[in-house]
């Protein structure tokens, strides 16, 4: 049975004492979580080791990083490798963020780099793909985001692609208040899922975990994440609020 997952993604918001008390707030409320289901927090790095102490104990629930670099390690100021990231028991890494693409020009070809580390040293990718609202409009989202799938992840095994999440996040959606409504979304997930089966197969396109990432709320979480190829989704805005969060999470199927 393939994973479901809410994550939360607090991009570059909050003090480490609104973290604190945004993490112990999640944490406090009961959760009912099935063993299939799993919440992670993808937060700023310097909150990593803090966040990674809160939900330490804590059954399904994980720490991510929003980045890290490509190479292992070396002169590359400024930079967080994998290898940091796994000396403090990060297991998550969200890669390939349309603000990452759009705002430090990620290519497709180096988002599979860093797939490529991430996976070396046992770092789960969450892999963040999406058309922008300019190719919507075209009618040509389905082949841009078959495009990010074959740059970034097609040179991987399957058992190597088996360990990748992949969120689709339309660029038009995220942050915009704008939801891709669920047939779209279930429309762009189930392309996925078929794309994945043409290239690896039935079964192991049906274990990938495929999340939905705009403008998620509580107010439309179950809806969106009972579309049969959607598996949870990516959170940006309404994981910084407490009881929105706890809402998404009771959310997953
Ligand atoms: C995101 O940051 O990945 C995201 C989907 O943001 P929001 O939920 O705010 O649209």
């Amino acid at each position: 049975m393939r994973k479901q997952i809410a994550a939360a993604n607090w991009k570059m918001n909050l003090t480490i004492a609104q973290g604190e008390a945004l993490l112990d707030g999640i944490i406090a409320k009961p959760h009912h979580l099935k063993p299939e289901q799993l919440v992670v927090f993808a937060v700023p790095f310097p909150y990593l080791a803090m966040a990674q102490q809160k939900i330490a104990g804590k059954q399904n629930v994980f720490i991510a990083a929003q980045n890290c670099y490509s190479k292992k390690s070396g002169a590359y100021t400024g930079e967080v490798s994998v290898e940091m990231l796994q000396s403090l028991g990060i297991k998550w890494v969200v890669l390939g963020h349309s603000e990452r693409r759009e705002y430090f020009a990620e290519s497709n070809q180096f988002l599979a780099e860093k797939i490529n580390i991430a996976l070396e040293f046992d770092i789960q990718p969450i892999f963040c793909c999406g058309e922008p609202l300019s190719i919507r409009e075209a009618g040509t989202q389905n082949e841009f985001v078959t495009k990010q799938l074959e740059e970034s992840l097609y040179h991987l095994s399957a058992d190597q692609l088996k360990k990748v999440v992949i969120a689709y996040e339309p660029i038009w959606a995220i942050g915009t208040g704008k939801t891709a409504t669920s047939e779209q979304a279930q429309e762009m997930h189930a392309h996925i899922r078929a794309e994945l089966a043409k290239k690896y197969g039935k079964e192991v396109a049906d274990e990938i975990t495929i999340l939905y990432g705009g403008s998620v709320k509580a107010a439309n979480a179950k809806e969106i994440f009972g579309q049969p190829d959607v598996d949870g989704g990516l959170v940006g805005g309404a994981s910084l609020i407490i009881d929105e969060f706890v809402a998404i999470i009771e959310g997953l199927k």
